[in-house]
């Protein structure tokens, strides 16, 4: 009798296992949307990332990349919900490639951490990817060429907070005729692509080094960043 039922337990076990079932299931209900999460995260998000860096790489006749070190793509968590763009990678962010590394980048830090923010909880790029020569701001054609690649790279991270520092960042992704000291401090929601998602213009930490006094106004913007944080119920980790 017991044989008889052990040889139909190692049957039905190698059936499973034929199949590939798992045979033993735990309490536990099945998260489905996590582990769909995961996968476009980890799997295609990275994937469609890779891509865009190298078709940013095979950009031709650019006088910007022809005078540049180092691509400088992107830093932070790509699955963060908050997204920073800068205006264009400065000497030290050129040889390093990574954004925002040189004193500027040490400004940007300790604006984030003032909010409980930090490079695991934010993602961040610029409007070029490869350094204007003598720190000069990108031009129009510069800017034209690589917007494409900066709606795409939105698209992909879909941030559900796009935070825009300085007048490049805002008159390419809002409007050229915006003005930074008016528009900064003021929500826009927005469609990029398939994305919707809550802007926010605000000082460049470049321009706050020059200009100590417009610290205050930053502040104000860092609050509202805060509040809409708490407001979205956005996970920092924290
Ligand atoms: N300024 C920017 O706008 N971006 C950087 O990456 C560095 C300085």
């Amino acid at each position: 009798m017991i044989k008889k039922i052990n040889t139909k337990l190692v049957k039905l076990i190698k059936y499973y296992s034929l199949i590939n079932h798992n045979l033993i299931y735990g309490n536990e209900a099945i998260n489905r949307y996590k582990i769909n999460s995961n996968l476009s995260n980890k799997g295609l998000k990275g994937a469609k990332l890779q891509e865009l860096k190298e078709s940013i790489r095979k950009i031709k006749n650019c006088e910007l990349k022809k005078g540049s070190t180092n691509i400088v793509f992107s830093d932070g968590n790509p699955d963060a919900k908050i997204m920073i763009i800068g205006e264009g990678p400065g000497a030290n962010e050129d040889l390093e490639g990574v954004p925002f590394i040189g004193r500027t980048g040490e400004l940007l830090d300790k604006m984030l951490s003032s909010i409980k923010l930090d490079r695991e909880s934010v993602y961040i790029s610029n409007v070029v990817n490869y350094r204007p020569p003598e720190n000069r701001s990108p031009t129009e054609e510069e800017v034209t060429r690589y917007l494409p690649y900066l709606l795409k790279h939105i698209e992909i991270i879909c941030p559900h907070i796009l935070i825009l520092l300085g007048s490049t960042a805002l008159n390419t992704i809002v409007g050229k005729e915006k003005v930074i000291s008016n528009a900064r401090g003021k929500w826009i929601e927005k469609k990029i692509g398939n994305c919707n998602t809550s802007i926010i213009a605000s000082f460049h930490p470049a321009f706050l080094m020059r200009q100590p006094d417009q610290k205050k106004m930053s502040w104000i913007d860092l609050k509202m960043i805060r509040k809409k944080i708490l407001d979205l119920k956005i996970d920092i980790g924290k």
